[in-house]
């Protein structure tokens, strides 16, 4: 299998990053390289940018407004993004939603909902895990039953990743409590968070962010049809939409990214009198985690060639479960090196600016304050999106057979 990239990828590329080059502000730029999330305004704008320029839906078809691009051109953008470092285009929207509303959606919804997808006019957050429904999904208790031309929407969803910037959000629910089988019954509404009833309250993470948070219904009413496909079968919906989360979670130009930033900051940073780059058990763990990185890099290429291959058959890949175990626990190892590079500065509070008339100059660097927080923060990359140990059950069962 050749996995050279040809001519005319190689000129993508070039036209991805020159892209990012020219409008990619300065300011998004950096808050993405601390590591930290950007602001819904830098987001919303950066994802304004890529919709004028078609670019907003990579892995959509040209009929649904998307740029009808290969997989090696989806990987070499996503890629650059990562480099950048940009922000990819609002991922639930783009990557999840958008994709099951255009594969098990009616027109009616297609044309309610993708275009505010596209142009990131419409936010939305993914309402899958409750408080007792997480690696076992199916167990998910959120209600929602059919009253007339209506549902009634009951219970709670947790862990929603930015529930608070979303104007929607998509939900599993059970439709039917009596069905044989606890997967089904179980319907992928899309609901209005701005329907009386919800309420979202903040989960602060250890690292003191608040990116996630508990939504809770009581009495919500939802057309139906807000409902997605047969309101028993919405299981295969959240089956086709894993398996798209997963395959995005390789992250491999992120990984590049950050490996660049610790080697600038090893070869600037005094451990024992010399740069820290120099200590042999320091660049001895390096190269180990850019050994694993070069294998992912080549697993996801073969990959996404097989993707190409196949001329965009998009059936569940069961090798997405190895990109996302290897991906995380590349970026987690990368992370506690940034945190040995920091040394002592690792401990203090990251400030995103000093209060005005402080009398100090700042002394600790912001890559070394965020050090900790990232690592923190990062855990979260072995657990969402189905959690490591689940897709190694997924990963015993398809290649080993057990
Ligand atoms: C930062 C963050 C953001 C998230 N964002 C979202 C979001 O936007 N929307 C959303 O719906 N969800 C979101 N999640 C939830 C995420 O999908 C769940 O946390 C995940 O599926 C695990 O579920 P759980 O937390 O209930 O843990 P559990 O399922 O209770 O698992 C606990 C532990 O047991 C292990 N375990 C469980 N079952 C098995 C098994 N069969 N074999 C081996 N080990 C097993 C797990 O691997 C884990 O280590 C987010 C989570 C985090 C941390």
């Amino acid at each position: 299998m050749d996995l050279r990239f040809t001519a005319e990828e190689r000129a993508f590329r070039t036209e991805v990053r020159d892209f990012i080059d020219r409008t990619l502000p300065d300011e998004t730029r950096a808050r993405m390289a601390s590591g930290r999330t950007p602001t819904k305004q830098q987001w919303g704008w950066w994802h304004g940018r890529l919709y004028e320029q078609g670019w907003s839906v990579p892995d959509w078809a040209k009929e649904h407004g998307g740029p009808g691009w290969t997989p090696v051109q989806r990987y070499i953008f996503r890629e650059e993004l990562q480099q950048a470092p940009a922000p990819q285009p609002q991922q639930f929207g783009t990557m999840m939603v958008g994709p099951v509303i255009i594969a098990f959606g009616s027109e009616a919804q297609k044309r309610r909902f993708l275009p505010g997808i596209r142009s990131g006019a419409e936010w939305w957050c993914q309402g899958f895990s409750e408080p007792g429904a997480g690696s076992d999904l199916a167990s998910l208790k959120t209600s929602a039953r059919r009253v007339d031309d209506h549902y009634i929407v009951n219970g709670q969803k947790t862990w929603t990743t930015l529930a608070h910037w979303a104007d929607w959000i998509f939900a599993l629910v059970r439709t039917d409590p009596a069905a044989p089988k606890k997967q089904e019954g179980i319907g992928f509404l899309l609901i209005d968070m701005k329907s009386p009833g919800i309420t979202v309250r903040p989960i602060v993470t250890i690292d003191g962010e608040h990116e996630i948070n508990e939504v809770f219904f009581d009495d919500v009413k939802v057309p139906v049809e807000n409902m997605v496909g047969d309101e028993r079968r919405g299981w295969d919906c959240a089956k086709f939409l894993l398996s798209n989360e997963r395959t995005g979670q390789a992250r491999v130009g992120m990984s590049k990214e950050r490996i660049r930033r610790l080697k600038r900051i090893a070869s600037e940073t005094p451990a024992g009198g010399r740069p820290l780059i120099e200590d042999i058990r320091f660049r001895e763990r390096l190269a180990a985690v850019e050994v694993e990185l070069k294998a992912l890099e080549i697993t996801t290429m073969r990959v996404v060639a097989a993707e190409q291959k196949a001329l965009g058959a998009r059936k569940p890949d069961p090798a997405s479960s190895l990109l996302k175990v290897k991906g995380s626990e590349i970026l987690q190892s990368i992370s506690a090196l940034m945190v040995e590079a920091a040394g002592p500065y690792g401990i203090a509070a990251p400030m995103e600016e000093a209060p005005e008339g402080a009398n100090e100059p700042e002394i600790v660097p912001d890559w070394a304050a965020m050090a900790q927080p990232i690592w923190m923060n990062w855990r979260k990359l072995s657990i969402y999106g189905g959690t490591n140990e689940i897709q190694r059950n997924i990963m015993a069962k398809a290649f080993l057979g057990l």
